[in-house]
């Protein structure tokens, strides 16, 4: 009789969280013994407790523990055999992403974790030490994680999500927007550097595929679903041909939209910057993966992924 692998178990932290909960998902369909971390803290947050309550429904198990309790972390973390954080991105307040460091230092001391997945989930912060500040924060706060998390000597992946579809090809790359318009949009630039779009579901299957598998030890994962790698150009299109009616185009030029970045707050300005990486200087796709890095739909070519015309389907 052939011996089944046994599957690792996996503790996920930030699981009530946009991406975090489909990860949770995936981690249990994939049959990962699946622990989620019920924070102290969440209070009467009805509507996060009921999602922790149908996690538990479908399989999980709810680990109670609060970042300013460390050995609650510890606890937590000795249940699991791969740690993935989801925890919310850099907020200029409040830096959820440092509370990270809380969680590495949970790791160090448990002892027992093969992989940790610390919350990464966008563009390869080791590649933006240039980016425009503000936006650049939420990348350096990622590499303090990395670095606490390197000299730790935690086994590691690191998963480059590339653009959510829902935020960015939902709204057509329009900066405030997560509908697709039926009537004009704004082109960032000449609208032709080569963006990815990424369904969140499939973000969080290939995130589970990577966590057991030996390839991905200490690199980080780039999800690049081929017929998805598309310019701001090309994925309108797609819209148009959807609802058989051509948009009006108004572009956008670099100087003008680094001038609108001058008037609103930090935190827009964080959110524009990153639109301005990706859509103005194409830092998604203006590079090869090579050394530490390997290719999400190269490595699970058996995952099959939203194409952005199927995505786009259900705004119709
Ligand atoms: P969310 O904003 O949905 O938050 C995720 C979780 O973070 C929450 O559910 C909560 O976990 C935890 N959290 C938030 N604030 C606090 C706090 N003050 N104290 C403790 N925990 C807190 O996160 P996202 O899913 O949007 O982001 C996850 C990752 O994905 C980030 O690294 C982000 O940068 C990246 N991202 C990438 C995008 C892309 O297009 N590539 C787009 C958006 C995000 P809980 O209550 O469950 O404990």
């Amino acid at each position: 009789m052939e011996m089944e692998m046994e599957k690792s178990r996996v503790l996920v932290v930030g699981g009530t969280g946009y991406i975090g909960r489909r990860i949770v998902k995936a981690s249990l369909e994939a049959g990962h013994p699946t622990y989620v971390l019920q924070r102290a803290e969440i209070g009467l947050d009805i509507d996060k407790l009921q999602m922790l309550l149908s996690f538990k429904k479908q399989g999980a198990h709810l680990v109670e523990a609060s970042y300013s309790d460390h050995q609650s972390l510890v606890e937590a973390v000795k249940l699991a055999d791969v740690v993935i954080s989801a925890i919310s991105g850099a907020h200029i307040r409040s830096h959820q992403i440092l509370l990270q460091l809380k969680l590495v230092e949970a790791i160090k001391e448990a002892g027992n974790v093969k992989k940790f997945l610390p919350s990464e989930f966008g563009m390869d912060p080791a590649r933006m030490a240039h980016g425009l500040a503000p936006g650049r924060i939420t990348f350096d706060e990622k590499m303090v994680v990395r670095k606490a998390i390197e000299e730790a000597g935690i086994p590691r992946t690191y998963v480059s999500a590339n653009c959510f579809a829902g935020y960015f090809a939902g709204g057509l790359c329009q900066i405030g927007r997560i509908t697709p318009a039926r009537d004009r949009v704004l082109i960032l630039g000449d609208g032709n550097a080569k963006a990815i779009f990424v369904d969140e579901d499939d973000v969080a299957a290939y995130t589970i595929k990577a966590i057991d598998d030996p390839r991905t030890l200490n690199k980080t994962v780039y999800l690049r679903p081929q017929e998805n790698i598309l310019s701001q150009r090309e994925l309108v299109e797609i819209w148009e041909s959807l609802i058989g009616k051509t948009l009006e185009k108004i572009q956008v030029p670099e100087e003008e939209f680094l001038d609108s970045m001058k008037d609103v707050d930090i935190v827009q300005q964080i959110g524009l910057g990153h639109y301005y990486q990706v859509f103005y200087e194409g830092c998604l796709t203006n590079f090869e993966i090579g050394g530490q890095g390997v290719e999400a739909s190269q490595l699970y070519p058996e995952v099959n992924y939203t194409r952005v015309r199927d995505y786009l389907k259900q705004y119709l």
